[in-house]
């Protein structure tokens, strides 16, 4: 299974794709959780990519794609992934699409988690009181989410008119949000 889970800021993705990669069998690819490890490490990419990231912004789509074209290729992306948080762009989406047909694939389901607003800043701002994260402070959130709405949250138009869509609330306890995205795959966990 190839799947891509979407959400704004906050919605929990990041928790949500590990536990349902894990529960389904395919490897968790996080595009922020690479760049964060790129950046702590002070890699080229990593100098490269901390000041968008800092600022609330998207890290340009050249070092991005190549960055997940290169993870992809790797043997443990053989038999599935989970995409989180790519692509985020238009041109993010024509990447991946020739990504896959390149190794003769497509995305199986897009997983669109649908969160309350008011309720992810609250629990981004709680984030950044336990974890610290740079681009947790309160302008930056407020930024990140707009650059969501604007650039990414009508990716999900696309893929539903592709009939892969599939819209499960975000709200709830971590494993009834699970519960609900692992029926609504059709995947018994
Ligand atoms: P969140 O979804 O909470 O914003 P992520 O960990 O997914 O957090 O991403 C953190 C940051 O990493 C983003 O704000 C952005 O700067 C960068 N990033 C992650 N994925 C992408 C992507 N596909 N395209 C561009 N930038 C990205």
């Amino acid at each position: 299974m190839r799947l891509i889970i979407m959400g704004p800021p906050g919605a929990g993705k990041g928790t949500q794709a590990a536990v349902l990669a894990g529960a389904i069998g395919v490897t968790h690819i996080s595009t922020g959780d690479i760049f964060r490890l790129n950046v702590s490490n002070a890699t080229p990419l990593g100098v490269q990519a901390k000041a968008f990231m800092d600022a609330g912004e998207y890290v340009p789509d050249d070092l991005t794609n190549s960055m997940v074209r290169d993870r992809l290729s790797k043997s443990d992306c053989g038999a599935g992934f989970l995409l989180d948080g790519y692509p985020r762009t238009l041109e993010q989406v024509g990447e991946l699409d020739s990504m896959l047909e390149g190794a003769g694939g497509c995305v199986d389901k897009v997983v669109e988690l649908i969160v309350d607003v008011d309720e992810v800043v609250n629990r981004l701002v709680k984030r950044s009181a336990d974890q610290g994260r740079s681009d947790d402070g309160e302008g930056v959130i407020r930024r990140r989410l707009e650059v969501y709405f604007e650039a990414t949250a009508p990716l999900t138009e696309l893929y539903e008119k592709r009939g892969l869509l599939v819209r499960v609330s975000g709200m709830g306890a971590v494993e009834d949000v699970s519960g609900r995205v692992l029926e609504a795959l059709g995947v018994n966990a």
